[in-house]
């Protein structure tokens, strides 16, 4: 599903693996002590090779890890892809402790690191919503709502914007969350 913004920007919604889609950057959902996990991480770091890691260990040295809300840069190896940035979402507890704000704190900060590194395409997994078990629904508003706000500002260098979803029922609700809440754009 493709929503296109009135100055030509484009959010698309994609059923699939994000490691095997061509962009400028790939977003990971990291970990704060960016040591690399499960789903996603463990995808981007076995299809994109050690040198990703071995950067983020020097990032850790240097910072101690990536706050939660937050992200940091790599190279993106053997990915079909420039950069990727690794964002680190929210642990869902019961959305009261500051969750919703850090995971659209996530979506925001890889689109600024997208336009301060001249990104014209950016991928994003559905963060925090497998091992650190953010409610699908509520998810997808914020990434819709952040994403859009984004794309619908005036001088953005991003353009075009891919929530990759991992199967075809998050595929469906994300899908359908946008028809409601994007439909002045959907065509
Ligand atoms: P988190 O720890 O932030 O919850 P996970 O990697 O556990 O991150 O899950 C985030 C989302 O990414 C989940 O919806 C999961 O189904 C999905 N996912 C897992 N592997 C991939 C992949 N290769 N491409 C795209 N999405 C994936």
């Amino acid at each position: 599903m493709d929503i296109d913004f009135p100055n030509g920007k484009k959010l698309r919604l994609v059923i699939g693996d994000i490691t095997k889609i061509r962009v400028d950057a790939i977003v990971n959902a990291a970990n704060s002590g960016l040591r690399g996990g499960g789903g996603v991480d463990g995808a981007i770091h076995r299809a994109g090779g050690s040198a990703i890691m071995r950067e983020l260990d020097e990032v850790r040295g240097k910072t101690g890890g990536c706050p939660t809300g937050s992200a940091v840069v790599t190279a993106a190896g053997a990915l079909p892809a420039q950069y990727v940035f690794h964002a680190v979402g929210p642990i869902y507890r019961d959305g009261r402790h500051g969750e919703p704000a850090q995971l659209a704190a996530c979506y925001r900060k890889c689109l600024e690191l997208a336009e301060e590194r001249n990104v014209r395409t950016i991928s994003f997994p559905a963060i925090s919503t497998g091992a650190y078990g953010y409610p699908a629904q509520e998810a997808a508003n914020i990434a819709l709502e952040t994403v859009a706000a984004h794309l619908d500002g005036a001088e953005t260098r991003v353009r075009e914007v891919l929530l990759v979803l991992f199967d075809a029922g998050f595929y469906q609700l994300y899908q359908r969350t946008a028809s409601h809440s994007l439909s002045n754009w959907i065509k």
